[in-house]
């Protein structure tokens, strides 16, 4: 693209410029190669769509993003290469590797290093050629499983990891215990909520070991490390679930009760989220419900995971009750519960 394409123009380039936003579904009223109004029009809008500037006048930034947002998942053979892929096919290939928990790293539309080892990754655990060429067979793998029936290789994932336990003896659970170091969390009535986090994992460890399962924490009781540096530790150990440890709190003293969070399309997420508010209302508190979730945390996590706030450190009925050791035991045992049925489950 040599010069600025802008309204008034009339020439080959602008019924080009106009069969690329008609392809992607923007209205052009103009005729072919007449850049009017509506191509204008037309132009801005993708512009905003895009994060360009909306000034309607075709760029080479503009160009390279008509170009780009052409390309459609398996309309092209992508693998690594120098100067990179580049497209909204790659950018889709990130996006369902990512939601499939494989780390193809941040979603550019750049086919680089990152998304190449998720590539890889996919193919071995999919028993596609480990070639790193994103071809028929591998976009088929992908896709197939994604769009025609939506979230079954995520479940294909958890099955399979369950079904390589079987009972949650030998089960690898990454506890989460939220907060720690300078950051305290929530603070009420003298409680702090990542000392809460830190008894509430200790008592659950404990129980979960009792039961034969092996037990990692993401911190250590002096840090604070980031969602996702507690994810990468999970993911790390290749740990069959992940709980995340909280407390609510809410500016209203009559919030109460407990909630569980999983990542939207994680099925073993939901599953154990509701299985926790199973048990943990048993011990009277408030249902809450099970929520999906969008935290870092759950998403980065690549195994099934959730967080779960037992109760509200602001309400004064479920601070009172914290307050007493044995309702923390009891809710480590409801924890317990929980995980033992979700593993059986399968
Ligand atoms: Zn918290």
């Amino acid at each position: 693209m040599k010069r600025l394409i802008r309204q008034g123009d009339r020439s080959d380039q602008v019924a080009d410029v106009q069969a690329r936003l008609r392809a992607l579904g923007y209205m052009v009223d103009d005729d072919s190669g007449d850049f009017g109004a509506s191509t204008q029009l037309a132009l801005k809008t993708f512009q905003q769509h895009r994060g360009l500037i909306a000034d309607g006048i075709v760029g080479p930034d503009s160009w390279d993003q008509l170009v780009e947002a052409g390309w459609r998942l398996g309309d092209r053979v992508l693998y690594m290469k120098y100067p990179a892929f580049r497209g909204d096919d790659v950018q889709t290939l990130q996006n369902r590797l990512n939601a499939l928990g494989f780390d193809a790293g941040m979603e550019d539309g750049i086919l680089g290093v990152d998304t190449d080892r998720a590539v890889k990754s996919f193919q071995r655990e999919y028993g596609v050629a480990e070639d790193g060429i994103v071809g028929p067979h591998t976009t088929i793998a992908l896709t197939g499983l994604r769009i025609d029936r939506p979230g079954t290789a995520a479940e294909l994932r958890e099955d399979l990891r369950r079904a390589e336990h079987g009972g949650i003896h030998q089960a690898l659970i990454a506890i989460d215990p939220g907060h720690g170091a300078d950051d305290s969390g929530g603070l009420s009535e003298g409680l702090s909520e990542a000392d809460l986090c830190w008894d509430l994992a200790s008592r659950l460890a404990e129980r979960l070991t009792r039961f034969g399962a092996r037990v990692r924490f993401t911190r250590p009781e002096t840090e604070n490390p980031d969602s996702t540096t507690r994810a990468k530790r999970a993911n790390q150990i290749s740990a069959d679930l992940f709980i995340s440890l909280h407390f609510n709190a809410h500016s209203k003293p009559s919030a109460e009760g407990s909630s569980t969070y999983y990542w939207r399309t994680s099925r073993g997420g939901l599953q154990l989220a509701e299985l926790i508010q199973d048990e943990l209302t048993r011990l009277g508190l408030k249902d809450c419900r099970s929520h999906p979730g969008s935290f870092a945390i759950l998403r980065e996590t690549r195994m099934p995971a959730v967080l779960v706030e037992p109760a509200y450190l602001t309400s004064p009925e479920d601070a009172k009750r914290l307050d007493d050791p044995e309702f923390r035991t009891a809710v480590a045992d409801s924890l317990t519960s929980a995980i033992r049925r979700y593993f059986e489950s399968k």
